[in-house]
């Protein structure tokens, strides 16, 4: 049984390199990392210990019918998605997001597979801690990677795990997307470890600026685009964020 928080779409994809592009979002729930800023924590944050590890502290419910778990087969999922898009005829891009989908490869294989017989690219967005079996990352098109800085508040032994990014990154499948606070040059040079730690190509990481309104995204990407430039960084917008205000359905 795969657990799940959302089915939506058709939207786009607010984020990374494929920013922009048609898609429909499978959101995974739970989530093997508890960050201060995380703008799903529906999918996790379900406990009063984990409530309070986010800035809101807000203690979600789980049984939530809108964004709480749902335990659906694969049939069930793709069932979802087809009352959503016709998905046997119009390929599109599934972004698989979270929580983190990483934790339930195994469950998510048998629709990803049907999914890519479609015709559909198949998008994994992951904080970069687990790594990919070599049946999951057969039916993986992109991974969209967002290794967790300090500002995200985890530990460091918990967020950062350099060889499980060297494996991504090994697939050639790979994107890599930091999320910058206020702070930028504090975060910036912690990217620039993880860059050289890692031995990323540059012209795969992006940064992107934390927040869940559209002037906090702008006045962070100013103060760091420039110094982002001089290293060989790309930039990333959070577009659904000015389009929709972080309205989580879209
Ligand atoms: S890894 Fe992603 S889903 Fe998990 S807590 Fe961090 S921002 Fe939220």
């Amino acid at each position: 049984m795969l657990k799940i928080s959302q089915l939506f779409g058709p939207t786009v994809q607010g984020e990374g390199s494929a920013a922009g592009r048609h898609c429909l979002f499978l959101r995974v729930f739970d989530c093997n990392q508890e960050c201060t800023w995380c703008d799903t924590a529906y999918t996790w944050a379900v406990t009063d210990a984990k409530a309070a590890k986010t800035r809101s502290g807000h203690r979600y419910d789980r049984h939530d019918p809108a964004y709480g778990l749902k335990l659906m087969e694969p049939d069930d999922v793709l069932s979802g998605l087809r009352k959503l898009w016709d998905v046997q005829t119009r390929p599109t891009i599934i972004v698989v997001s979270g929580g983190e989908p990483m934790m339930q490869q195994q469950d998510l294989v048998p629709v990803l597979q049907q999914l890519r017989d479609w015709g559909h690219e198949v998008h994994i967005e992951t904080a970069g801690t687990i790594p990919p079996t070599a049946a999951f990352d057969s039916v993986v098109t992109q991974y969209n990677v967002s290794p967790k800085l300090a500002n995200s508040g985890n530990r460091l032994s918990k967020r950062y795990k350099p060889a499980v990014l060297a494996a991504l990154h090994a697939t050639g499948k790979a994107w890599f997307k930091f999320v910058v606070t206020g702070d930028h040059e504090r975060d910036l040079a912690e990217v620039d470890h993880i860059v050289a730690d890692v031995s990323l190509p540059v012209q795969r990481v992006m940064v992107m600026p934390e927040g869940s309104d559209g002037p906090t995204n702008i006045t962070t990407a100013q103060q760091m685009v420039d110094p982002a430039l001089a290293r060989g960084y790309g930039l990333s917008f959070r577009t659904h964020v000015f389009l929709w205000n972080d309205d989580p359905d879209r």
